[in-house]
């Protein structure tokens, strides 16, 4: 009898909470400990050091080497003092993880003696040994080699006992091959044609900068649990598990008390959030069983980016010492709800102005105004782009998955602000009379403010919302790293402004006042981005006619919405911006297609393994026993007695052998389909066919595994069930 499962289950309820405490310690004398920030560079740099990183950041100006020697001293004085004994470039390569490659401070001397050692060469470009990582064949026709670059506008920490320092990953030649450069590109892009704009109303704005704030939802799983289950092992989901008798219907998990194991790991993590310098500030359970949510105070992109992905490592490392695994996955459970990343979106000016905040006067409500219908706009005009850089294999189970938002793009922007854009809309055209004009100003633009305070109005099931001061784009993820949909909407927004400057100054060019301009311009914007906007219920089948009525894309799978990436359009865009060449562009498309069928088939081989070795043989050992019994009641039973008792068992034999009959089948035909599809040359073709031809296999196996899992013993189960995963606590 398998053991397995039954012990997995004893050890995860014998689990006591791991204590964990700061004592009296304030999380303010915490707070960015070990983070080299502001307060510790001025500490151990020289003023002239410490101004020319400020430079850096503020103004994007480039630090020279000796001034790079300076830094590097203080940030290994800084790193010694805090025990540090190796240094790392720290980099976020397209696999989606997070790489780092350690090297000791300590330095032979060469007369017996030691130092430690940390130059400004060392801490502005390193050459890892990257060879491994995903390049889309960039390094084959360029450089053989890539190299890693200090990105001074993300502060370097330390993390154990080694010094991280956030770097971008280049090829030799430039091209970006990590998800950080290209979104520093877009940040440089969306600056100044943000600021551009800022200039028609406030002369004093000297930059933008784009703002970031996510959600991170999750699930966690007790260790034993997780063991116990190869499915979750080796691709992140269950891939086989009937649904539980109770699932989230009653929603009792939803903002409940926070069981004390798990109150333990979050207090642990947060705490090493708060050293890392992540402003973690909200913790609530979520709507699925197990599943949780953690969410920071916003802070400038690059930086919030980092700490996401920071953020995913930490959450793993603080999981294991308190005997939980973190499942980041989108969909770790079918049928319960996925997770997701939320990535809350604004702009924020150097003057200190959240520019997609309604203002105090007409006049801030003008540039509120302004943002606000290019955002729409840029969405309108890149919703397949906004699709693309959303897609991966496990999001694909959540979007349209009746409980996340759909893989059409859509604008929810609440009643009241849609009332102002169907008033805007309505304007005349050209020039406006004084009348018009106050009119304009007393009952549309300056309405704003009020009627934002009251902001019941909120639409879950949007996939990008406008939620009082920013936009939430939800439809981001859980694994995701936001720096991919943060470097694709900070560019269609870039790529918006600088049209809408262009139209406005043409406008003004003509005659027409500065007001006027910008409104006839928004009204158009208004009217041509009227499709994009949805109230309704988005989880909703009518808004999938809807959206077909109204020429939406609905892109369900992921091969299909990267093609959006490498349109004529996108690839036009992403040059134009300074944002990705045609080269990388491909290069990406290339690596997410490969990635998407390698992940489709290691689920594919995992399932075939499960269902073939796990799965038959339990459900033969339980069907021996059937027959055994049947025969054993033809034995003792007279003739008429038996025909009338055994006819359910043997009905119960028929359906257990026919499912292990399917699930056989199946099994054999979904291998040799792979072996046909294995030897396509085609990476964009195979992963399409891999997504039509395999996953259908993957889906009609579950199918019988799940209701095999009804009919034979629970005792000789092999694997923790749904219920056991997901109220196990
Ligand atoms: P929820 O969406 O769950 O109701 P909140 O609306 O409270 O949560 O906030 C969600 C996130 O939005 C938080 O991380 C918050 O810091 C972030 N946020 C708030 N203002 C901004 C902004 N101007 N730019 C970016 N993110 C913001
Ligand atoms: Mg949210």
């Amino acid at each position: 009898m398998p053991t397995i499962r039954f012990s997995a289950i004893k050890e995860t309820f014998s689990r006591q909470p791991i204590e964990f405490s700061i004592g009296d310690t304030k999380v303010s004398e915490l707070f960015g400990e070990n983070v080299f920030n502001r307060k510790a560079m001025k500490e151990f740099m020289t003023s002239e050091a410490y101004d020319s990183v400020m430079n850096a950041i503020e103004k994007g100006t480039k630090i020279d080497r000796t001034m790079a020697d300076q830094v590097a001293a203080g940030m290994k004085s800084w790193a010694l003092s805090k025990h540090a004994t190796h240094y790392t470039h720290w980099f976020q390569p397209l696999t989606g993880a997070t790489a780092e490659k350690h090297d000791s401070f300590f330095e032979p001397t060469g007369d017996g003696a030691a130092i430690e050692k940390f130059t400004g060469s060392l801490l502005v470009q390193q050459e890892p040994d990257a060879s491994s990582f995903p390049n889309g064949g960039i390094r084959n026709t360029f450089e053989a080699r890539g190299y890693t670059a200090w990105d001074p506008t993300s502060p370097a920490f330390i993390m154990g006992r080694t010094l991280c320092i956030p770097t971008v990953f280049v090829s030799y030649t430039g091209e970006a091959l990590d998800n950080k450069t290209p979104l520093l590109r877009a940040l440089q892009s969306i600056d100044h044609a943000a600021t551009a704009v800022c200039q028609y109303f406030d002369k004093g704005v000297k930059k933008v900068t784009s703002t970031l704030g996510w959600e991170q939802e999750y699930f966690l799983i007790d260790t034993s649990l997780f063991q116990a289950r190869p499915d979750l092992v080796m691709t992140g989901r269950t891939l086989l598990g009937h649904a539980p008798a109770k699932g989230q219907q009653l929603d009792d998990h939803y903002f409940g008390a926070i069981p004390d194991r798990v109150r333990m790991f979050m207090r642990e993590l947060e705490y090493e959030c708060y050293l890392l310098g992540i402003p973690v500030k909200t913790r609530h359970n979520e709507v699925a069983p197990c599943q949780f949510e953690l969410a920071p105070i916003f802070e400038e992109a690059n930086v919030s980016v980092d700490h996401n992905a920071l953020i995913m490592d930490v959450m793993d490392r603080v999981a294991n010492r308190h005997f939980f695994k973190v499942l980041l996955h989108e969909k770790p459970y079918a049928r319960v709800n996925g997770s997701g990343k939320h990535n809350n979106w604004s702009l924020a000016t150097d003057t200190g102005v959240n520019l997609l905040s309604p203002g105090k006067n007409p006049k801030s409500n003008l540039q509120f105004l302004t943002f606000f219908v290019n955002t729409i706009k840029a969405v309108h005009d890149n919703a397949d782009l906004l699709r693309a850089s959303i897609a991966s294999a496990g999001n694909d189970h959540r979007l349209g998955a009746n409980e996340a938002p759909p893989a059409i793009i859509s604008v929810f922007i609440g009643s009241h602000l849609t009332a102002t854009l169907d008033a805007l809309e309505k304007l005349e055209g050209g020039k406006m009379t004084p009348e018009q004009k106050t009119d304009v100003k007393l009952n549309v633009v300056g309405k704003i403010p009020e009627i934002l305070l009251d902001n019941t109005d909120r639409n879950r099931t949007s996939p990008f919302a406008f939620t009082g001061n920013k936009f939430e784009f939800r439809a981001v993820g859980s694994a995701a790293n936001c720096g991919v949909p943060m470097a694709v909407l900070n560019t269609i927004m870039a790529a918006q402004l600088r049209t809408f400057k262009k139209e406005v100054d043409a406008k003004i060019e003509g005659g027409m006042k500065k007001d006027e301009a910008i409104f006839s311009v928004l009204k158009d914007y208004i009217k041509a981005s009227k499709k994009i906007r949805f109230e309704g219920d988005g989880y909703g089948d009518e808004w999938v006619k809807e959206a077909e009525k109204r020429g939406l894309s609905n892109v369900k799978t992921t091969p299909h919405a990267l093609d959006f990436y490498v349109s004529k359009p996108a690839l036009k865009l992403f040059e134009e911006q300074g944002v990705m060449s045609k080269v990388e562009v491909e290069a990406r498309h290339e690596i997410m297609l490969e990635e998407y069928q390698k992940k489709i088939q290691i689920e594919s081989r995992v399932l075939g393994d499960i269902a073939g070795n796990h799965i038959v043989p339990t459900a033969i050992n339980y069907q021996n026993r059937l027959i055994e019994n049947v025969r054993g009641l033809k034995q003792v039973l007279d003739e008429k007695t038996y025909k009338k008792v055994a006819k359910e068992q043997l009905d119960m034999i028929e359906e257990i052998s026919g499912r292990i009959s399917v699930i056989i089948s199946n099994k054999e035909d979904m291998i040799e389909t792979r072996k046909k599809l294995n030897k396509l040359e085609d990476t964009r073709k195979m992963a399409i066919d891999y997504c039509e031809q395999v996953i259908p296999f993957i889906e009609k196996i579950r199918y019988e595994c799940d209701k095999l899992e009804m009919l034979v013993d629970d005792e000789i189960w092999p694997m923790p069930k749904y219920r056991e995963l997901l109220f196990s606590k």
